[in-house]
């Protein structure tokens, strides 16, 4: 077994154990492998061990993986700040961006969806710790951009992502992302499609599992350390 192979298998093992702990279904969550800043060996590794969601945070490193594994058959997630000078890239080549944090954002990408290509899946980034360095909309603001995408036909919405502040306590954690899935319940109670909830990375994804997320966002302990 290479090492990819190795950390994928504990990862799955352990996102098993906190499903188990939190009483869901043993299919419940989606692992993406973040490649940003791996290898294009990395991902293929990665593939070949059953992986097949994989997320990436800049255009300009991805576009050349997109290009090389373009017959792989891998679904691509969108996980970085999205520029708009960028969103053609991003609406032509990526199934999921994760990071829809802005009205104009969601305009372009439905215009640059290409017609043959299914809906964009997107989930609304919340900035639940109110940080001015990272994106996300407040959460009192999701339910105006969540209006907003149903509006436009080439974009679906499926949920909510958050990336809770660094280095915070489990308890206080957990408070991120229980507030992010009552986010999420009080909008599908609006009507909007709630079925994804990406949170969790790393550091915290079994906390994340156990206060119901169906997507986690997991590099470090699948590929090693970034170059
Ligand atoms: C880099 C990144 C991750 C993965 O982080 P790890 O700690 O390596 O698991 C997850 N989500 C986002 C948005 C990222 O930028």
């Amino acid at each position: 077994m290479t090492d990819i192979t190795y950390h994928l298998e504990a990862v799955r093992a352990r996102v098993r154990e906190a499903l188990i702990r939190a009483r869901r279904a043993d299919d419940d969550v989606t692992i993406v492998g973040v490649s940003k800043r791996q290898s294009i060996e990395h991902i293929q590794a990665a593939f070949a061990a059953g992986l097949r969601d994989f997320g990436e945070s800049y255009v300009q490193e991805a576009e050349p993986k997109l290009e090389q594994l373009a017959e792989l058959g891998v679904v691509w997630h969108f996980i970085g700040r999205i520029q708009s000078n960028k969103t053609r890239t991003i609406a032509e080549r990526f199934h999921w961006v994760h990071t829809l944090d802005r009205e104009k954002i969601a305009v372009r990408l439905d215009a640059q969806r290409p017609y043959y290509a299914p809906p964009l899946n997107v989930l609304i980034q919340v900035n639940q710790g109110g940080e001015p360095q990272k994106g996300g909309v407040p959460p009192a603001r999701a339910g105006e951009l969540a209006a907003l995408v149903a509006r436009l036909p080439r974009l679906r919405l499926r949920g909510l992502m958050t990336i809770p502040p660094a280095d915070l306590r489990p308890a206080e954690s957990r408070e991120h992302f229980a507030a992010l899935r009552s986010l999420a319940e009080r909008l599908a109670g609006a009507g909007h499609p709630m079925d994804t909830l990406s949170m969790g990375m790393t550091a915290d994804f079994e906390l994340a599992i156990e206060a119901g997320s169906t997507c986690v966002r997991i590099g470090t302990a699948i590929f090693g350390p970034r170059s």
